[in-house]
């Protein structure tokens, strides 16, 4: 078959789910090599380097927890890591345990066919290099596939064009320019700020407003570490608990079960607090459309305090369901519509027309600005799946197979895709739960998976389309239970004209997921098909 080389396991990505993915299946004796199609380890933290990109989990928890002497040895030095620091952790964890010799950068799979009757992936790589392995396991991220809106004339635009989810290395100086930033979502809140104090005239255009929550970032306060760190194994266990895999304060009942003054109170004492803690002020936040809207309604009632012009504290002002898109964490972001050199635009009703040669247009006026910053995120979850041509059974493509959606069991697996692995993929908790508490958990069952197949004498895992069917239902159904399904948003493929509206994380808790996983790998697989 003419195969370069063979492997137990090829694994694409090395973000923090290739990375202890590729540890763990070292430290078990499988052969592996892992691909990579950026220069460096990292992931997300390689690719978004925009000014202001920085965690909005606080970084004692979103970090690995699989080594004690990893998580006593690092030192985060604030609430919030910024990409640089949260870049190095990821360099550091590859360094300290070796990784990079199994990593190849610079290279992106292409394709990915499994053979039948070898029972093995062939695995091709962009420079013309086939892999062969017994399992593909995919480490693409939930978001590392950017969206580039297909704007009309944007080849004709002259000025430079930058993507906040693949920034250049060096940085840019926005300094005396005239700036246009399209997109109003995290990546976007993060960097106006910034990138306003620089420019000379920066021109915001915004299809959706959003919510925002400060983030009171800070130094992070020794005391606190040395307290956290002294018994760092409760603090993951109490996260483990949570549905969102974060410990946060929070309270259970419900925003309509206390009256008016003390509802303004509670709310106001979880604004103090920041961040995306405050989704925790009520239990019935994202269940109760009522109650939601006490919630709504006040954070709007802080854009009208922070915006001093009253017709621009109303665009920015949302009136979407609170928390439904992913609620944005922020440093001055409202506070930047006072300034004399930021601008904001409307796009809702009367879309960007489309580039010219020195800006754009919205309803036939033109805005000129030399430098474009494309703020529009990603094509998440499944864009990086269908992207490289991956074949099961029959020839079968997986992105013909997910047309309707993706379809998984659990996350980890597709029927007909025998012996691939996903990390974090569709159906999984992944983006609504801490990310690397979610990668760890998944790489844990998949290593537990392999290790019996081993020793078992097993060749091929494979999921049952029943029960794929009925996960798929499953994740829906609850799924249409929460208010996050009643906006467009990136979760439900909001992002991309034309995609159907399914949608595509695990909504049911992380807790609920991990009990799931455990009971299926007990009951000897149970949903999968082992020969
Ligand atoms: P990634 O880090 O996305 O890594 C996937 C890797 O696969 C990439 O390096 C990519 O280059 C590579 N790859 C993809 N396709 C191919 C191919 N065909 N060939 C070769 N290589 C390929 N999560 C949180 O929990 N908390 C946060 O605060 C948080 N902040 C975020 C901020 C930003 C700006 C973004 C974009 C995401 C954020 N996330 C956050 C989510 C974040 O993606 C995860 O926390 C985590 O970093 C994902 O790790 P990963 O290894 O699964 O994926
Ligand atoms: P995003 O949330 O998907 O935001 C994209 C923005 O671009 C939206 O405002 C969208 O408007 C706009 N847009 C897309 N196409 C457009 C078009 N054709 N015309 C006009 N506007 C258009 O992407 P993101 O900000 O990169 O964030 C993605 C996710 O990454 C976040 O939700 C979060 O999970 C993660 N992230 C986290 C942080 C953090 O704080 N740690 C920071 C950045 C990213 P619509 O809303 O109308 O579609």
């Amino acid at each position: 078959m003419g195969m370069e080389q063979d492997f137990d396991a090829v694994v694409v990505g090395a973000g923090f789910a290739g990375l202890y993915m590729l540890h763990r299946l070292r430290g078990e004796g499988y052969t592996v090599r892992v691909i990579e199609m950026a220069a460096g380890v990292g992931g997300t933290w390689f690719w978004n380097r925009y000014p202001g990109a920085r965690c909005d989990i606080e970084s004692m928890q979103y970090s690995y927890q699989f080594s004690d002497d990893l998580q006593q040895d690092w030192e985060w030095t604030e609430k919030y890591a910024t990409q640089p620091e949260i870049l190095r952790y990821a360099e550091h964890v590859a360094e300290r345990f070796d990784l990079k010799r199994d990593i190849q950068f610079n290279t992106r799979v292409t394709a990915a066919v499994f053979d039948e009757t070898a029972e093995r992936w062939r695995i091709n790589l962009e420079d013309g290099t086939t892999l062969g392995a017994r399992f593909c396991i995919m480490a693409l991220g939930c978001l590392s596939t950017t969206n580039l809106p297909e704007f009309n004339g944007l080849d004709d635009y002259q000025g430079d064009k930058y993507h906040t989810g693949e920034w250049p290395h060096e940085g840019v100086d926005f300094t005396g320019r005239q700036v246009g930033v399209i997109g109003t979502g995290s990546s976007a809140i993060q960097s106006i700020p910034i990138i306003a104090e620089q420019a000379a005239h920066l021109t915001v255009f915004q299809r959706t407003p959003n919510y925002a929550v400060p983030a009171w970032n800070e130094p992070l306060d020794p005391d606190e570490v040395r307290t956290i760190k002294a018994d760092y194994a409760g603090l993951r266990k109490k996260a483990k608990a949570r549905p969102t895999g974060v410990v946060f304060p929070f309270n259970e009942f419900s925003a309509l079960s206390v009256p008016e003054a003390r509802r303004q109170e509670i709310y106001q004492e979880y604004w103090q607090r920041g961040g995306l803690a405050f989704m925790g002020a009520f239990g019935d936040l994202l269940v109760d459309e009522a109650a939601n809207e006490t919630a709504a309604e006040f954070v709007r009632g802080k854009i009208r305090e922070k915006v001093d012009d009253p017709a621009t504290a109303e665009l920015l002002a949302p009136q979407t369901v609170f928390g439904c898109k992913r609620l944005c964490v922020d440093t001055d972001y409202f506070q930047t519509y006072n300034r004399d050199n930021v601008s904001l635009v409307d796009v809702s009703e009367d879309p960007i027309d489309g580039f010219t040669a020195t800006g754009l247009t919205v309803a036939g006026k033109p805005y000129e600005f030399d430098a474009a910053v494309f703020a529009t995120g990603f094509d998440a979850m499944v864009g990086s799946f269908t992207r490289i041509d991956i074949r099961g059974r029959d020839d079968v493509a997986l992105k013909d197979k997910w047309l309707g959606g993706p379809r998984t069991l659990l996350g980890l697996c597709s029927a007909g895709f025998p012996n691939m692995f996903m990390i974090t993929g569709p159906g999984s908790p992944s983006v609504l739960a801490s990310m690397i508490q979610a990668i760890e958990q998944n790489v844990d069952w998949i290593i537990d998976c392999m290790n019996h197949m081993r020793d078992n004498d097993l060749d091929v895992i494979e999921a049952e389309v029943a029960e794929e069917d009925a996960w798929v239902e499953h994740v829906g159904e609850i799924a249409a239970g929460s208010l996050r399904s009643t906006c467009s948003s990136w979760y439900l493929g909001g992002s991309i004209p034309g995609r159907p509206r399914v949608f595509m994380p695990y909504i049911g808790g992380f807790p609920t997921y991990v009990e799931k996983c455990d009971y299926v790998a007990a009951a000897g697989y149970e949903g999968f098909r082992l020969a």
